[in-house]
């Protein structure tokens, strides 16, 4: 059987300083895999980078992340570097490293299926109120977020932000200081079906935390939810999927346990 292990990166297998302040983790036995301005920036647990590193002699293991391109090269894996990586949220695929631009087709045609990012990016520039945001980006013009002072914003906002966004095909994610607005057709999983294909791979792994991880979870043939974020909150389960015992940096730890015991 030949194995593809495709995980979500942040809050799943790397942990910022925001994250670990969350879940009350310290950088104690922790190995910092992001480099940002000179600083680390993510971390995994030292026997969770050991059994990463190790994870690529039994399977081919692809990090799926809505991180853009410049975001994901900040980060070093342990072990040798992966072939191909999902990024924006399955809008850039790179194979080596490098953007394959024959995936730019299948992009199109994902985000003709909903409204425009100039409407989703004048509504969020309206509504992000300047109190309460820090800043607001467009990751390649296939979505966009929003930086914000997470104690300040409005109880109800999220959901009522939602509830425009979803009349519109798009989606909210809510991750640490960032808000998502990405289009629902632009999903990780037809990104990681494309590679699974090319790789041949009969099993399809996957793990996640975040809402724009469900249609990878949902499309895996076996799938792991952290004990923390959005789909745990939301108490998304299915029943090819388990959820990680432990939450925080630890979770992350049990995550890549749980793809080696499948592979071997
Ligand atoms: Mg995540």
């Amino acid at each position: 059987m030949t194995f593809l292990c495709a995980t979500d990166l942040d809050r799943t297998l790397i942990y910022s300083r925001g994250a670990l302040e969350t879940h009350g983790d310290t950088l104690r036995s922790l190995v910092a895999v992001e480099r940002r301005e000179g600083k680390s920036a993510s971390w995994m647990t030292e026997r969770a980078a050991a059994a990463f590193a190790g994870l690529h002699e039994h399977a081919a293991v692809l990090p799926v992340t809505t991180r853009t391109p410049e975001q994901w090269h900040r980060v070093r894996l342990p072990g040798a570097p992966a072939r191909y990586a999902v990024t924006a949220n399955g809008g850039v695929l790179l194979v080596n490293g490098h953007v394959d631009h024959s995936w730019d087709a299948v992009v199109a045609a994902e985000l003709a299926q909903c409204a425009p990012l100039a409407e989703i990016w004048a509504h969020m520039s309206q509504v992000c109120r300047p109190e309460w945001t820090v800043k607001l980006r467009n990751a390649r013009g296939m979505f966009c977020y929003a930086v914000l002072h997470r104690k300040r914003v409005p109880p109800g906002f999220v959901a009522e932000a939602s509830g425009w966004a979803a009349q519109r095909g798009w989606q909210l994610s809510l991750q640490g200081r960032k808000l998502y607005w990405v289009p629902r057709s632009l999903t990780k999983s037809v990104a990681v079906a494309e590679v699974a294909r090319r790789l041949e791979t009969e099993v399809v792994l996957a793990a996640g935390d975040s809402l724009l991880d469900a249609d990878l979870l949902d499309y895996a043939d076996r799938a792991i939810v952290a004990r923390h974020g959005e789909l745990f909150a939301a108490g998304w389960s299915a029943a090819h999927a388990t959820v990680t015992a432990e939450s925080g940096v630890r979770a992350g730890a049990e995550i890549v346990d749980w793809f080696a015991a499948q592979v071997t």
